[in-house]
């Protein structure tokens, strides 16, 4: 039995299997307690019981379909109300290969529901806590897709794209009151994802990673205080030059007359 304080609980969506079942390990190894959460309880109580006996951390299995108004409203509450959470890790999503041409437009709403909705009112849960607090990390698993975007679906890139442009507002938001905000950009990592999304292949493909790798390298990151981590980049001065990219551009946008190239003056 672990007799060590408690670092708080971390709440990790799509804990079941993939990306999110290694952070749930990593995590309590790390000394937090958990909640984890999907819809197939039987493995979320599989991985409660193998963490407890192995960490001696507490663990509780919260099953909810995170695409459902009700269970996602009765986790908000539940992270409204816990003042123990101390991280949420936003892991929970699907994606697919499809094109606009072949993708079922009600699957492509649940998509965005999923990936963007539940993402982000999970974030409203838990601001107000950690801010009154001053103390608590936010990490959210965007994708390589959310810059790459002609790589997969459209509505999977898009998605993913939000949730790297949120994390940025984030962190303009909550500067300076004790809240953490990491953005994680995976590249092909070897999950049941690829069998989700149609394209089972992509697990055994030489230029894929392993979830631990991906997970570990990850908090490494977050332990350096990266805002945003992208563990397959090998040279982080290309991400530094689209972004300083991006932010010189800021202050150019707005003027009160089109540019001169519409011959409009
Ligand atoms: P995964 O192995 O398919 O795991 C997805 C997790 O999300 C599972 O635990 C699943 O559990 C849960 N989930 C799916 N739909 C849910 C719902 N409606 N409500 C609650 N939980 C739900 O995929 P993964 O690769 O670990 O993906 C984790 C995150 O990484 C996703 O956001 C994904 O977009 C992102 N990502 C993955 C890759 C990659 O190549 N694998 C690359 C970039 C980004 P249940 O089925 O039990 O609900």
């Amino acid at each position: 039995m672990n007799t060590q304080t408690t670092k708080g609980v971390a709440v990790v969506t799509g804990a079941s299997t993939g990306i999110g079942a290694v952070y749930a390990e990593r995590l309590a190894r790390r000394g937090y307690d958990l909640l984890i959460v999907a819809r197939n309880e039987e493995r979320l109580r599989a991985l409660a019981a193998r963490l407890t006996a192995e960490t001696g951390r507490a663990v509780e299995a919260f099953r909810a379909d995170l695409g459902d108004k009700a269970d996602l409203a009765r986790l908000e509450a539940r992270l409204k109300e816990d003042a123990s959470v101390a991280m949420l890790v936003n892991n929970a999503g699907v994606g697919s290969v499809a094109s606009i041409e072949t993708a079922d437009v009600d699957e492509m709403e649940a998509m965005i529901f999923l990936n963007v909705t539940a993402l982000t009112r999970l974030t409203y849960a838990v601001v107000p806590g950690f801010t009154a607090r001053g103390s608590g990390t936010i990490i959210n698993i965007s994708s390589v897709v959310g810059v790459a975007v002609e790589v997969l679906n459209g509505v999977y890139g898009a998605s993913k794209s939000y949730v790297l442009s949120f994390g940025h507002s984030l962190q303009k938001d909550l500067a300076g009151k004790g809240v953490r905000i990491q953005t994680v950009l995976p590249g092909a990592t070897a999950t049941e994802f690829w069998d989700v999304a149609g394209y089972a292949a992509q697990k055994t493909s030489p230029i894929t990673m392993s979830a631990a790798d991906l997970v570990d390298a990850a908090l490494a990151g977050l332990d350096k205080g990266e805002r945003v981590t992208i563990p397959g980049l090998q040279d982080d001065d290309d991400w530094s030059r689209w972004e300083d990219g991006r932010l010189a551009l800021a202050p150019k946008f707005n003027n009160a007359k089109p540019s001169p190239r519409y011959g409009l003056s």
